[in-house]
């Protein structure tokens, strides 16, 4: 149990006593409370504690709003699979983590594999009840620091979580360390636009999207780029129209404004690992 998991500091390994998991490099502890790791940097980004309770107080509105549908993120998690079947093998032993999911059904859609999840907010989930019981190992951690050890999964997933992160180049930087050398990246994406520049913060539309950022394609693949990432596979999709209002940069509020959007669904591999089988 737990194998899987590293310091996120140094990526030392964790020699387990009873109720910690202790860096074997750096020494420190991290607390395991109610079978949960909570597996935090020391330093955090400073931007990363405001954008996290803004997320959990999105979560907390939805969840009143009477919830997600775990049965329609299970159904995206079996299709997410199938998608994934002919560049991946994925058995008993297979090692998945996904990202930023705010405790989603979408891995138990999976029918085999090891299946890890990794937010910041499944401690404050756990606690709120919000959490599902299930196949999933959650660990509460931060995308941008991941508690994972370097090379050690087979499947990293991203959905969403890119437009929910404090430092986007961060967490990409940190799914492809965590990557095997023969892994694959699942990124959904919404793409906004128009828009200028990379990962510019969608100020615009905050309520009706509760997104940090909006990205054009152009942008994302600019960020995966310089990960050392490369798209096998890209799908665009239409997503909906948000209609918002325009509410910060000082500017008169209330201005209606429509926003077309679109789901971009990438599969990428490491840069190497394409490259070669580019090649092949
Ligand atoms: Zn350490």
């Amino acid at each position: 149990m737990w194998d899987e998991l590293a310091c996120p500091e140094d990526h030392g390994r964790f020699e387990r006593s009873r109720g910690w998991l202790s860096c074997a490099q750096c020494g420190r502890g991290f607390p395991v409370i109610d079978a949960m790791p909570h597996i935090f940097p020391a330093d955090e980004l400073p931007c990363w504690r405001a954008a996290q309770q803004a997320r959990l107080d999105e979560l907390a509105i939805r969840a009143a709003e009477g919830g997600r549908d775990p049965q329609a993120n299970r159904q995206m998690g079996r299709r997410i699979e199938e998608w994934l079947r002919p560049h991946v093998q994925i058995v008993s032993g297979t090692r998945l983590v996904e990202l930023g999911s705010s405790g989603s059904a979408r891995l138990e859609g999976f029918r085999c594999g090891l299946r890890y999840g990794v937010d910041p907010l499944a401690g404050a989930l756990a606690a709120h009840g919000l959490l599902r019981a299930g196949p999933v190992r959650w660990v509460a951690g931060s995308p941008e620091y991941l508690p994972l050890a370097s090379g050690a999964f087979d499947v990293v997933l991203l959905c969403g979580a890119l437009e929910q992160a404090a430092d986007p180049q961060r967490v990409l930087a940190e799914t492809r360390r965590v990557l095997a050398p023969h892994g694959v990246v699942w990124l959904e994406v919404a793409l906004q636009d128009p828009q200028d520049g990379i990962g510019r913060r969608a100020t615009r539309v905050p309520a009706a999207t509760g997104q940090l950022w909006a990205f054009t394609m152009d942008a994302v693949q600019q960020l995966f780029a310089e990960s050392g990432l490369a798209a096998v596979q890209r799908m665009v999709t239409p997503l909906h129209h948000t209609a918002g209002t325009t509410e910060t940069h000082g500017e008169a509020a209330g201005t209606a404004i429509q926003v077309s959007r679109r789901l971009c669904r990438l599969l990428l591999r490491s840069s190497a690992a394409a490259a070669r089988a580019a090649a092949a």
